[in-house]
């Protein structure tokens, strides 16, 4: 018997089991995958995500692997830009893009020198119920027999389309459509100062350096276009990096080093992330639009806050229950202007005349050109950089005029 079995060894679910087997739990840790192992992500940790990793003895790591420093930033939303650098967050100042095939398997790793046990090429086909509670799983290693595994808590970290939520009914909240598509691949030889990200009419784009010295970037379109943007990818790829500054000529000076990957399966949902006996961490219990690059860094948060819930409820500390909802609250209360600002970017409308304004606003102002970086990294909560009293701050009474005169001319277009 287990204290805690997690489904899925990825950026949520061995970060998990790591911080458990630390606690000194009794932990084991499945994957269908055997690593290391890519899957469609770009690799994008933002500035909370790399607190943790350098927290939890795991920089140094993703550091020596090659993954360069992403310091500089600009943010062209066109006809603006925005060029600046990230104000150190927790002593951090630095976006690190390390490719899923290295940061996934320091991160198997560390669960596994922790003392998590673990097994690769495990695929859970079902969760074991007892007394209307989760208690383990039935599954089996690639062409082995059928194994039944017990614990007192079943973590699901088995990304978007997690078999756990599903087979335990987790309600859903805040779903929105699917809303943007999005393909990525990565280049040799293209010069790139740090991290460079677009916004067009309907497209966006990306660019981060990352491991190998590649360059890694990507392109969101909205999902109604996917079939478009199918027809043609290479084609359609290139073009849209031919309208973001000079990024398609720097690209057409390189040359492509893989092949192009992506998916207009890009869910926007919130799960009830926990019930009797088990847990719902990183996607598995809240998944977003990858066009802000969250993901990775909410999977290593729900990782602490779960592993924390865990042992205080397991160890009797406090209710177990009581332990998770706290998870939940705090997951929520954290995410949800995120995942506002997010599913509004995904949407591709036009900038409302308030962002304008305000980033004409900051534009030459270094150090509120690095807090608003550090709004889209995560680091600056959005609230409070979007509160009346901060806008009106940084815009003055001329920029309330603008946006006043913005807003009159909307109207009388509409
Ligand atoms: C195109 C794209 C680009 C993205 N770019 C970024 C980015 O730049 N930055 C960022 O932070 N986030 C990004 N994301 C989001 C990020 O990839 C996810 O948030 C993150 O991978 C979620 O991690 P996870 O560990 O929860 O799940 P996953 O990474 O999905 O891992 C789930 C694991 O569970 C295993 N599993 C599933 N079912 C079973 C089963 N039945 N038995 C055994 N094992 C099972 C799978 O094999 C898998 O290894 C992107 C996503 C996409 C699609």
């Amino acid at each position: 018997m287990y204290d805690v079995i997690v489904v899925g060894a990825r950026v949520a679910g061995s970060s998990t089991a790591m911080l458990l087997a630390r606690k000194g739990l009794r932990v084991l840790l499945v994957d269908r995958a055997t690593f290391p192992s890519d899957t469609l992500s770009t690799h994008q940790v933002q500035l909370p995500g790399v607190v943790r990793l350098a927290r939890w003895g795991l920089l140094e790591r993703v550091i020596a692997s090659g993954a360069p420093p992403a310091r500089r930033v600009r943010f062209d939303p066109g006809p603006l830009v925005l060029e600046g650098s990230f104000a150190a967050f927790d002593g951090i100042d630095a976006l690190y893009s390390p490719r899923r095939t290295v940061l996934d398997t320091i991160l198997i790793d560390a669960a596994r020198e922790a003392g998590a046990e673990v097994r690769e090429g495990f695929v859970v086909d079902e969760l074991v119920l007892e007394d209307g509670r989760v208690a383990g799983i039935r599954g089996a290693e690639k062409g082995g027999a059928t194994v039944t595994e017990s614990a007192r808590v079943v973590v699901g970290a088995d990304g978007k389309r997690s078999m756990v939520a599903r087979a335990v009914g987790a309600p859903t909240y805040r779903e929105l459509p699917v809303l943007s598509m999005g393909f990525y691949t990565y280049w040799e030889g293209v010069d790139l100062a740090g991290g460079e990200m677009y916004a067009r009419p309907r497209r966006m784009v990306g660019a981060w350096p990352t491991n190998d010295g590649l360059v890694m970037t990507y392109v969101a379109w909205p999902v109604e276009e996917f079939a478009a943007f199918r027809a043609d990818v290479e084609r359609n790829f290139l073009e849209t990096l031919d309208a973001a500054g000079d990024l398609g000529e720097r690209v057409r000076a390189g040359r492509r080093a893989e092949r192009f990957r992506g998916s207009p399966d890009l869910p926007n949902v919130f799960r009830v992330p926990h019930g009797p006996g088990w847990v719902l961490a990183g996607d598995a219990g809240l998944t977003m639009d990858p066009v802000t690059g969250q993901g990775i860094g909410h999977a290593f948060r729900d990782a602490e806050l779960i592993a924390d819930a865990l042992a205080a409820g397991l160890g009797g500390s406090r209710p177990l229950d009581e332990a998770l909802e706290e998870y939940r609250r705090a997951r929520d209360e954290e995410t949800v202007p995120m995942y506002e600002f997010t599913t509004e970017i995904a949407s591709f409308r036009p900038p409302a005349v308030e962002q304008q304004v305000l980033l004409e606003a900051i534009a030459d102002r270094p150090s509120e050109v690095s807090r608003f970086f550090g709004v889209l990294t995560g680091s600056v909560p959005m609230r409070e950089y979007f509160s009346s009293r901060n806008v009106f701050r940084l815009i003055g009474l001329r920029g309330m005029a603008k946006v006043m005169k913005g807003r009159r001319r909307a109207r009388s277009a509409a």
